[in-house]
């Protein structure tokens, strides 16, 4: 590997962190971590563990998403972890459903993706989760993959510190005073810390218009007997959640549907998604809300709803709940990402919302290229 002589430090162990590490260090920079707790215990490792490109609106956000993917299944293999290609399924249970998935699969299946509609048969030979009673048909993508969030940023820490000599600073909180002096000894300093930017930057979290995002998640044990479920799945009120659906035009009756429906999910921005971990262990949500506070409970009501929707479409031999959560995510409405340059050589990354396990590593990639590449012999 070549070395650089460029030095860099980055906040925060989680996965926007620990993308620019990797992607750093793949160049010879030498990097620091600091990290204000013992391991990333962040929205980096609360995650369904979802590499997500189906949801990603053209253009930019969608390629970045792709080369986010072919960076975490290289990373995967280099750090040895599980990570599983199995791609997503909407599942369609209402005539409206099937029409969003057509008009998307004739919009996009030139675009990248590996698309296919699915009779009500072909769903339920591939997906041994769908319930036959309900099911109209699917749409298949191939694109998608998941990680276990947890082991993969534990993995990669490993990697980083054993492979690439990174430097690790646990339990290192990160004040004014510290990141001052640490940007005096660096080239740079990259802070991506995440939901928590208004201890470093009160201003800009107050000035850029990011929100924080709480989000409620359920989890099985492992699936006996090895029960795999097949692709992650999804349903229709998914379809109102994500960028890469929004220009379909038939989208108007399933939301119209759904606000006269059953407003309570979007009330509760509620969409109902499932991914099964390397473990075995179902991976269920989710909810959203909204705003600058949130409170610490976990509100059963809000999970009912997400178990009566997902039963409705679902079924797997293991029902009941090992774990419920919260997970906080920073987001910029509008925006896939907030990188801002706010001193000479301190630039905040953060924002990333929803999609930062789809995004990181493509962004950590792109963000050490247009700071260092020309100037790395
Ligand atoms: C429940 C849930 C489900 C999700 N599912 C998916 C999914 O399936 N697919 C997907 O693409 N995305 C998903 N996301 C989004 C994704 O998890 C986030 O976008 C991503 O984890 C954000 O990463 P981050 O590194 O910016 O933040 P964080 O994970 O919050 O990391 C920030 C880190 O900075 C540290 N830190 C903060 N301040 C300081 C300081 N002053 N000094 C030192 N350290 C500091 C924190 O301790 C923390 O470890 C989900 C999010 C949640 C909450």
């Amino acid at each position: 590997m070549a070395q650089s002589k460029h030095k860099i430090a980055i906040v925060g162990a989680g996965v926007i962190g620990l993308g620019l590490a990797y992607a750093a260090a793949r160049r010879g920079i030498s990097v620091s971590l600091y990290e204000r707790n013992e391991k990333a215990v962040g929205a980096s490792i609360r995650n369904f563990g979802m590499i997500w490109p189906i949801g990603q609106a053209k253009g930019k956000a969608f390629n970045r998403s792709m080369n986010s993917r072919k960076i975490w299944q290289e990373l995967a293999e280099e750090a040895g972890f599980w990570f599983d290609p199995c791609g997503s399924l909407l599942l369609i249970r209402r005539e409206d459903e099937g029409h969003v998935a057509e008009e998307f699969y004739e919009g996009r299946k030139d675009e990248g993706y590996e698309l296919e509609l699915l009779s009500r048969e072909e769903v339920l030979k591939k997906s041994p989760t769908a319930k036959a009673n309900g099911i109209l048909g699917g749409l298949f993508s191939r694109t998608e993959m998941i990680v276990d969030p947890r082991e993969a940023n534990l993995k990669t820490s490993a990697l980083l510190k054993e492979k690439y000599g990174v430097e690790f600073h646990f339990k290192t909180p990160i004040d004014r005073e510290k990141l001052l002096e640490i940007a005096g000894e660096n080239d740079h300093v990259f802070v991506a810390s995440g939901p928590d930017l208004e201890s470093l930057y009160p201003e800009a979290m107050v000035n850029s218009g990011i929100v924080k995002v709480k989000l409620q998640m359920l989890a099985t044990g492992p699936q006996p007997n090895n029960w795999r479920m097949g692709p992650s799945i999804y349903g229709g009120l998914t379809l109102q959640h994500y960028a890469s659906f929004s220009h379909c035009k038939s989208l108007a009756a399933v939301k119209h549907r759904i606000a006269q429906e059953s407003p309570w999910f979007n009330s509760w921005g509620i969409h109902v998604m499932m991914s099964q971990n390397g473990l075995g262990e179902l991976i269920i949500g989710d909810t959203h809300e909204y705003g600058h506070t949130h409170d610490p409970f976990i509100n059963e009501d809000l999970n009912e709803y997400v178990l009566d929707y997902l039963h409705e479409m679902a079924d797997f031999p293991l029902k009941s709940i090992a774990r419920r959560w919260v997970g906080i995510y920073a987001k910029l409405p509008g925006q896939i990402d907030f990188v801002n340059k706010v001193e000479r050589n301190i630039t905040l990354v953060n924002g990333v919302g929803g999609a930062g396990m789809t995004h990181s590593l493509g962004l950590g990639e792109e963000v050490i290229h247009n700071f260092f590449d020309e100037n790395i012999p």
